[in-house]
């Protein structure tokens, strides 16, 4: 293992997306669930879209944003406080501007928001494929799964060529979040020194199941 280097942008990024191409955002949505309290996200997520936006995209692009947020999504994204809890819906709101801003020019850009989140949280570069650092990373999702959200479980399974991540218990949802979801993965094994890294959701909220499982897949 080595201490990366500062990187310019996600690997995701540098790679040109995900090699299975953008998903399709799909599916119906739920923002607010029966208990509104707990339809929360950590401001971490905001910081990073923050950062993302204004490094590797344009700062005009960001600003431009902006002026199509309602008051409270815009507030936290011009001052976003990693250690505050964000409506669920805000998360989604400023997603989905992003998206109607860049999805021209960036069909993958939901997972590239996902993937700087994975850049900001994990930092280093692994310049060889370390599974146990990888495997421990992903266990360590699940166990600080109520540092990110205040609703729903993270179960992580192993499988011969990955592993299988199976989000539970969510009372709200978006395809916008999970696509999000997928590119976060993504970074996260490329960051751990796969060279070919697969992310497909095959069971989500948003088209009825009763849980988002995402299969990883690395070499
Ligand atoms: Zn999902």
């Amino acid at each position: 293992m080595e201490r990366g280097y500062p990187s310019l942008m996600s690997l995701l990024m540098k790679q040109g997306g995900p090699s299975r191409g953008a998903a399709p955002v799909v599916g119906r949505e739920v923002l607010v669930g029966p208990d509104p309290d707990i339809c929360k996200v950590t401001g971490v997520m905001f910081a990073a879209r923050r950062e993302f936006l204004i490094k590797d995209i344009s700062e005009r692009t960001y600003y431009s944003i902006l002026t199509t947020l309602g008051p409270t999504t815009l507030q936290q994204a011009m001052n976003p406080v990693a250690s505050a809890w964000y409506d669920f819906s805000t998360i989604v709101e400023y997603d989905k501007a992003i998206y109607q801003s860049c999805h021209a020019k960036y069909p993958h850009i939901l997972e590239l928001v996902g993937a700087a989140s994975a850049e900001l949280g994990i930092g280093r570069v692994f310049h060889q494929l370390d599974t146990a650092e990888l495997y421990a990373f992903l266990e360590n999702l699940a166990k600080f799964h109520e540092q990110y959200q205040k609703y729903g479980q993270l179960t992580v399974e192993r499988t011969p060529t990955g592993a299988r991540m199976h989000y539970r218990d969510y009372p709200c949802y978006s395809p916008y979040f999970c696509i999000s979801g997928n590119g976060f993965m993504l970074e996260a094994i490329l960051r751990h020194g796969a060279t070919e890294a697969d992310v497909v959701e095959t069971q989500c909220h948003c088209r009825g199941d009763h849980v988002c499982t995402y299969e990883l897949t690395w070499r």
